[in-house]
């Protein structure tokens, strides 16, 4: 066991500060890495916040995670000393079950151990995330990030890219397709770009006006304001897709109203509870609410690929450790554009 830096939240109210923390030494199929970057999720904050109930403290967030390989076990040959590497929300699942056996290890049915707050197998306690040195995954967790990407900005697509990338690809987004990502932040602005690069007529939803100009130059061909009630009429009955990233729950109404016969909105932002939903607006129009989590690693794969291919990376912000707190505070004010990475650096200096 290794002790290491990390920055930790020791309640749903603390701010985060620095922690040492254990990582555990390489077995035969792990691969060490020195983390670079990490990504700032809204699901880091959900779990600090304790806003789905489930966080076991001390929480240690992050899962858009980029580094260096720095030591890899006897059994691993894909990986090795110096590769630039990701890790994303997962690191490990049982490997099978029928969810995993299809590439779906977010579904394990055993349960898949997430980056943080899941059951360590390895050393006891919860799984701490990459607000730290370093971290030791298992080898079928470990994902390749193409040479030709900004390593920085490519860290938040490990999640936010992955998260959005999914659904689209899933329900079969194509070219000419109306398509309306809800919400500008972290996933959302992800989504423009993937909706735009596979060619479909990209509006963005947004509750602020003032995120206009930015939402075309991700590539939204319109941007629809979602509290004005003329324009959302005007787009009424028009969307073959709806992806809706806001964060907590909402009256889901007004997008359903959006769709188009036999069209779906996939909800990936809210895991709480949804305020009331009025059935007849699925039932005329016989319209689809669903629900899509990250996505497996080989799509995973497939999706950094594609950003290799189509040079498609996130807008950052950098910050330091130190200033996470600050971060926090302007995240849940919807202030960040679009993403914050933290330069691990300042934590290794510290
Ligand atoms: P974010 O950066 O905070 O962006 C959320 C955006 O939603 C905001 O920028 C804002 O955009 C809009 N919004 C915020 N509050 C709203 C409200 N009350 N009503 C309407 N719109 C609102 O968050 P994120 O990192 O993109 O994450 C979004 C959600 O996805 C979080 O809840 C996160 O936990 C969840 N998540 C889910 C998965 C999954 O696998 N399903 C993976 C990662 C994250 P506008 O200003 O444009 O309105
Ligand atoms: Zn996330």
């Amino acid at each position: 066991m290794t002790a290491i830096k990390a920055y930790a939240a020791s309640s749903k109210d603390a701010d985060l500060k620095s922690l040492d923390i254990k990582r555990r030494d390489v077995k035969k199929d792990d691969v060490k890495i020195d983390i670079l970057y990490c990504g700032v999720c809204h699901s880091d904050l959900h779990q600090v916040r304790n806003d789905w109930k489930n966080s076991q403290y001390p929480v240690v967030p992050g899962h858009e995670i980029i580094g260096k390989v720095l030591e890899v076990g006897d059994n691993v040959s894909d990986f090795k000393q110096g590769d630039l590497v990701g890790v994303g929300c997962m690191v490990d699942s049982c490997q099978t079950c029928s969810s995993c056996k299809d590439d779906l290890e977010q579904f394990c049915e055993n349960g898949a151990t997430m980056t943080y707050n899941s059951k360590d197998k390895h050393l006891g306690g919860h799984t701490f995330g990459g607000y730290s040195e370093s971290i030791v995954v298992d080898k079928e967790f470990i994902l390749t990030i193409p040479e030709n990407l900004d390593a920085k900005a490519a860290a938040p697509l490990l999640c936010a890219g992955i998260t959005t990338y999914s659904p689209l690809a899933h329900w079969g987004v194509k070219e000419g397709d109306k398509v309306g990502v809800i919400g500008l932040g972290g996933l959302g602005h992800m989504g423009i770009k993937f909706a735009h690069a596979m060619g479909a007529h990209t509006v963005m939803i947004t509750t602020s006006p003032d995120k206009s100009e930015d939402a075309k130059k991700l590539g939204a061909d319109e941007v629809l304001i979602s509290k004005n009630e003329d324009e959302m009429k005007k787009h009424a009955g028009s969307f073959d897709f709806l992806l809706n990233t806001i964060p907590v729950g909402h009256d889901m109404n007004p997008y359903v109203n959006l769709l188009k016969r036999d069209a779906t909105m996939v909800i990936v932002g809210a895991v709480e509870p949804l305020d009331p939903l009025h059935g007849g607006s699925l039932i005329m129009g016989r319209k689809s609410i669903a629900g899509s989590l990250i996505g497996g690693i080989r799509e995973t794969q497939q999706m950094l690929d594609f950003c290799g291919e189509h040079n498609v990376v996130c807008d950052i912000e950098m910050i330091d450790i130190q200033n996470i707190n600050e971060a926090y505070d302007r995240l849940q004010k919807s202030d960040v554009k679009y993403r914050f990475v933290i330069d691990m650096k300042s934590l290794k200096d510290s």
